[in-house]
């Protein structure tokens, strides 16, 4: 009976040993350069991440939205601020 508890005992001290010779490399690809980059949408002034957004070029400026809408939205309004009435 002694055997089988010291038995069982050394599978844990070496599972134990594997463990920390191989940590879980879970959390290792965590990317903390510009692809989680945050921008705001000019148009609803939400918060989104840069690789999500969608990339319009207004009046030579590049500016970045949450959606195809906003992108549009803002566009009109900056197409209409020579107009009067
Ligand atoms: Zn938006």
């Amino acid at each position: 009976m002694y055997r089988l508890a010291i038995l069982i005992f050394l599978i844990g001290v070496f599972y134990y040993l594997i463990r920390s010779f191989f940590p879980p490399a879970v959390e290792e690809n965590k990317v903390e350069g510009s692809d989680s980059e945050m921008i705001q949408d000019p148009n609803c002034e939400l918060y989104i991440p840069k690789k999500e957004s969608v990339q319009r070029d207004i009046s030579g400026t590049p500016h970045f939205f949450c959606s195809d809408r906003c992108a549009e939205e803002f566009a009109q309004n900056n197409k209409n601020t020579s107009k009067t009435g």
